[in-house]
């Protein structure tokens, strides 16, 4: 049962915390609404098709520390959405983002809206979006985006969250994708995932993933470190890709140039400072915010902050 006086919910973002915010207080009965601003679920969970390549661009893997997410990996894993990868990591199958689609799947889900302001006022709240739509009216508002955008889309509707969510800080991530024919690389890969590199902190090949295509292109994903990534944040996408191969060529011995390099700019990727709060809520407002900002830069945090803030508005937490 919805708690009384808050039933109708817009929830702002469908990464997984948002999504799994959505998910429980439907389950419990409210009437949610998810709004993103990309093309589908997932949101730092991603998976990138281009040129007939996939790639697990965002997150790599994700472990369970705590009971709650356990559980929940769990019942992705006898769903199908998700496997393990090694012996304490699982990913997303076919491919990462699956479990964010599978759990909004059956959830009211608007894309393409990017929330610009939130106008009216508690108990009669309306989303006003970049693209011109307008939607309302709510009892209440959870907005799950990044903590900057968080903090700048709650300023005038909840001055106090906004502040909360500004306190972290996260480092960006550049990311490059590349696809090789098929000899062209060393199989295995002869370099370590991390490699110890100014440059590079991850590699990882697409293909040795579960569920993941084996055959043709070798797809590789190589992750900038927070330095590198900091000092060509605002070069443009080709620059970017041509920097990083460079740096990253001699590492995996490459005998030909790929036949796919693209690099995607992740601006808010990695939290090295959350807030330190499960999630933020204001009562009187009907305002709230969760996020892996909140308690830790991974997957699991981004769980728990979700959950923790459907419970709180519940009155549970
Ligand atoms: C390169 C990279 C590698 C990573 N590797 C790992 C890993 O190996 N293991 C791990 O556990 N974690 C990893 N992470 C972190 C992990 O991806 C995140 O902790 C987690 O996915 C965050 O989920 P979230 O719901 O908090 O935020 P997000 O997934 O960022 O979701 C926020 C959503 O809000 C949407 N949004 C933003 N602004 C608006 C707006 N104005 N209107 C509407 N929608 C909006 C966004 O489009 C997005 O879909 C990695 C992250 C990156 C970038």
């Amino acid at each position: 049962m919805a708690v009384e006086g808050i039933e109708r919910v817009a929830i702002v973002g469908a990464g997984l915390s948002g999504v799994i915010a959505a998910r429980d207080l439907a389950v419990a009965g409210c009437a949610v609404h998810i709004f993103e601003k990309s093309r589908g679920a997932g949101g730092r969970m991603a998976t990138r098709r281009a040129e007939g390549f996939a790639f697990d661009h965002g997150a790599q893997y994700f472990k369970a520390h705590g009971a709650d997410f356990a559980a929940e990996i769990a019942a992705w894993r006898s769903r199908g959405f998700a496997t393990s990868w090694g012996e304490d990591r699982f990913v997303g199958l076919p491919a990462m983002n699956a479990p964010v689609k599978a759990l909004a799947d059956g959830l009211p889900l608007t894309t393409g809206f990017t929330l610009a302001r939130i106008e009216g006022g508690p108990g009669a709240w309306t989303l006003r979006a970049e693209e011109g739509a307008v939607a309302g009216p709510f009892d209440a508002v959870l907005v799950s985006a990044p903590a900057p955008q968080t903090a700048t889309l709650l300023a005038a509707a909840a001055p106090d969250l906004a502040q909360a969510a500004g306190r972290a800080r996260y480092a960006p991530c550049l990311t490059l994708m590349l696809a090789f024919e098929p000899d062209d690389v060393p199989s295995p890969l002869a370099v370590p995932e991390r490699p110890e590199h100014a440059a590079i902190a991850w590699i990882a090949e697409d293909g040795t993933k579960p569920g993941r295509l084996r055959e043709g292109a070798r797809r590789i994903v190589v992750n900038a470190t927070p330095e590198f990534s900091r000092a060509h944040l605002e070069e443009a996408p080709d620059a970017i890709a041509e920097a990083l191969l460079a740096a990253v060529a001699p590492l995996l011995g490459a005998t030909a140039a790929p036949v796919h390099a693209k690099a995607h700019r992740w601006r808010y990727a990695l939290v090295e400072e959350p807030v330190g709060q499960a999630c933020l809520w204001d009562p009187a407002r009907g305002i709230g915010a969760c996020g892996d900002w909140c308690l830790a830069g991974r997957v699991e945090a981004a769980f728990d902050s979700g959950r923790a803030l459907a419970r709180t508005v519940l009155g549970e937490g």
